[in-house]
């Protein structure tokens, strides 16, 4: 029992690093950076504007400024010029001047499922950690009402981010989780899923501006997807909360002797 307590004594608290996509106010950022308050250090550093569907940025053409800020609930915070991913590499590069164990994204207003995670800046900001080396956690939750209730999703987060830090997440990877916007009593539980399939209903919208020249503007429908069993749609579309394990390493391992068999390597 005293080792037990001169261990906690001396282990420094875990410190997180937590950025989102959707701007430096948004509800879900400080749901997050709160439920995180009670597994470690919490240091905010969130992108200046909503970078939602910004993929992921690294801003190395123009400089980066940061300034310090206060969240709802009195949570310090920075906000910076560049994008999510952004402020996930300054920040484990040195803007936090202490050692970050965990990144954790969002909550993001609307789900990250199938391709999604590819435009998504909450992934994208994960995967610059994953990048970096330092385990990390996306969270997003499905519905795009602006008054949407983040406590479930926050509650997972810190579950999830306390099982991180215990057990580890293997090298190059990531969760990505997502949470059925429903009240607790009607959340069916987890489930372990992989990638589904997006379908996107994406239109161009054509028209012309007041100065009498053409613009462009990616209009249409919002995504659905297919509910395939163990998919991140389908757990979504069952009531269930959806983790996927994703992975940095895309290469497509199944057409490589293909590939081959076209006779271009020399
Ligand atoms: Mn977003």
């Amino acid at each position: 029992m005293d080792n037990e307590n001169t261990r906690n004594e001396t282990r420094r608290p875990m410190g997180i690093l937590v950025t989102n996509d959707d701007g430096p106010h948004a509800p879900g950022l400080v749901a997050l950076a709160l439920a995180l308050q009670t597994v470690g250090d919490v240091h905010v550093i969130a992108p200046n504007r909503n970078w939602s569907a910004s993929g992921h940025v690294k801003t190395m053409h123009e400089p980066l400024r940061a300034h310090a800020y206060t969240l709802d609930s009195n949570v310090p915070a920075l906000q910076i010029s560049g994008g999510p991913a952004d402020a996930v590499a300054l920040g484990l590069m040195g803007l936090i001047d202490a050692p970050i164990d965990l990144v954790v994204t969002g909550i993001n207003r609307g789900a990250n499922v199938g391709h999604d995670i590819t435009y998504s800046g909450t992934v994208t900001a994960a995967i610059e950690g994953a990048i970096s080396g330092v385990p990390a956690l996306a969270v997003s939750l499905d519905t795009y009402d602006e008054h949407a209730d983040y406590a479930v999703a926050a509650q997972i987060a810190a579950d999830l981010a306390r099982k991180i830090l215990e057990k580890r997440l293997p090298s190059k990877t990531l969760l990505s989780v997502n949470v059925p916007a429903l009240p607790k009593a009607q959340i069916r539980g987890i489930r372990i899923t992989r990638m589904g399939t997006r379908i996107y209903r994406d239109a161009l919208v054509r028209n012309t501006d007041p100065r009498g020249q053409p613009y462009f503007w990616i209009g249409g429908q919002p995504p659905t997807g297919i509910a395939e069993p163990g998919t991140d749609f389908w757990a979504l579309a069952n009531g269930f909360i959806s983790v996927t394990p994703i992975q940095l390493d895309f290469t497509a391992y199944g057409f490589m002797d293909t590939l081959r068999d076209w006779e271009t390597e020399r």
